[in-house]
């Protein structure tokens, strides 16, 4: 690296705003006097420097956004650019920002996604998604898979499948969960992925009829379920949604916010199954979180529904110039630097054989599973049961212990309950992920010790 040694006064400096984030900043998802967070000075490529002045191997791309990992030269320089020419501008003015990012993403969504509806991030991506539908449809109910996560404002955390609904729970009226096809833990009994599909199929229909197709609005799915699992679904299964959708005139609402931009080894994971859904949401890896910045890309005929009739719904900062000159700038440098390919082969040659030895020699490791930049390693307490090494929605000292292992290693990892997710920047070199591997593989070791 190029990056200078951290000084002195640097560190200084951040134990100061470590000082003033206690004070006054209110950290979401967190009881304020239970967490520690970490101070980052700095950060470049795949790598960060914490309030000690210690460089990290960011393994997580912090909450799987930085797709082309940190301060990429040629979008801090277009954002820098914009911000000389035109830092802000109300939405229902044109600006080229907005414009050229809308047609950059249109060219990349597939089928006749060609339509963009900017918003500020994945959640409210997801509750436009969902009041499209609703209004294309005149339906109100919506469809969402339990083991999904798809956003902390008040539907879009009511349409999330994980525990952290429950606290926000109390206006999650018209949403209905369905169980997902999940082949290492299958709620049908299945013990192939074939059967899996048909079971998880049918299961879906029953709801689709028991609920009454008339009602339903919107089925939402995340093509590859990520902060609750990454699932990567078995085959047949998202052709088999679509087609159910169609059958019973649902809109299907693919959220690719963190599976989307290349993260799968696909520009969109709906790619690799040939699905075209008719709403596609998206954010993080559009323009890697440099600025804030989501949407819903839009198809045809629910673009229709609104020529002559009013949307009614909009953000003050939707199609923020920044964030667009950001996301024109990142599609184009993964394109020129060919990240999208690159994240697929380091799934398929890197991190994915190399998971599978890692997995084999350690008893703690329950299952490996992802494609492209985007792994999950499920961690048991016992193999043969499959008993999770933390239970869903909680944590464990094995855990805890594994995590404390990385880091002093030299990782920042993504933990989720029982889960460790291989999710590194796109363009990291192959030496930085296979020493990153290797961490991991010593860490397990930690883990390995909880095991029956
Ligand atoms: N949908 C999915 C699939 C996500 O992974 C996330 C965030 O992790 C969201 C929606 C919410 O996005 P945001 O945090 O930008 O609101």
């Amino acid at each position: 690296t190029t990056t200078p040694l951290v000084t002195d006064a640097e560190i200084e400096a951040g134990r100061q705003a470590w000082l003033l984030d206690r004070a006054h900043v209110f950290h979401s998802w967190s009881a304020q006097d239970q967490i520690k967070p970490m101070t980052v000075l700095r950060a470049e490529g795949s790598h960060i420097w914490d309030g000690e002045g210690n460089r990290l191997l960011d393994f997580s791309s912090q909450l799987v956004n930085t797709n082309i990992g940190h301060q990429h030269p040629k979008v801090v320089a277009a954002i820098q650019e914009q911000a000389a020419k035109l830092c802000t501008i109300a939405p229902q003015h044109v600006n080229d920002a907005r414009s050229e990012a809308a047609r950059l993403i249109a060219g990349i969504t597939p089928g006749d996604l060609n339509h963009v509806f900017f918003t500020n991030g994945g959640a409210d991506a997801v509750e436009h998604a969902i009041r499209m539908a609703r209004l294309h449809t005149g339906r109100q109910k919506v469809l969402s898979a339990y083991r999904s996560y798809h956003g902390g404002t008040q539907l879009a955390v009511n349409v999330t499948g994980d525990p952290r609904r429950f606290p926000n729970d109390y206006s999650s009226e018209g949403v209905v969960h369905f169980m997902p096809a999940y082949p290492y833990r299958s709620y049908f009994g299945s013990t192939t992925e074939a059967e899996e599909t048909e079971r998880a199929l049918r299961h879906l229909e029953d709801m689709i009829v028991l609920e009454g197709p008339q009602n339903i609005a919107a089925l939402i799915l995340e093509t590859v379920p990520g902060t609750a699992g990454i699932y990567v679904p078995p085959a047949g299964y998202l052709q088999g949604v679509r087609e159910l959708t169609r059958k019973y005139g649902i809109v299907y609402i693919a959220d690719e916010v963190m599976a989307g931009f290349g993260r799968t080894g696909r520009w969109f994971a709906v790619e690799h199954w040939d699905v075209v859904p008719d709403l596609l949401t998206f954010a993080k890896g559009v323009n890697s979180g440099y600025v804030p910045l989501g949407g819903v890309a839009v198809s045809e005929a629910i673009f229709d529904t609104f020529r002559e009739r009013v949307y009614p719904g909009g953000l003050t900062y939707s199609g923020h110039p920044l964030a667009c000159a950001a996301a024109v700038a990142t599609i184009n440098a993964m394109r020129d630097d060919k990240m999208v390919e690159n994240a697929a082969r380091l799934g398929e040659e890197v991190i994915g054989p190399r998971l599978r030895e890692i997995a084999a020699r350690h008893p703690s490791v329950g299952e490996v599973r992802g494609l492209g930049c985007f792994w999950s390693v499920e961690l048991v307490k016992d193999r043969a049961t499959r008993e999770p090494l933390a239970a869903y929605g909680g944590s464990s000292p094995a855990m805890n212990e594994l995590v404390a292992e990385l880091k002093a290693g030299g990782l920042m990892p993504f933990a989720n309950f029982n889960r460790i997710h291989v999710v590194p920047p796109l363009n990291t070199s192959d030496a930085d992920v296979l020493h990153g591997l290797e961490i991991l593989d010593a860490a397990l070791d930690a883990a390995d010790r909880h095991t029956n």
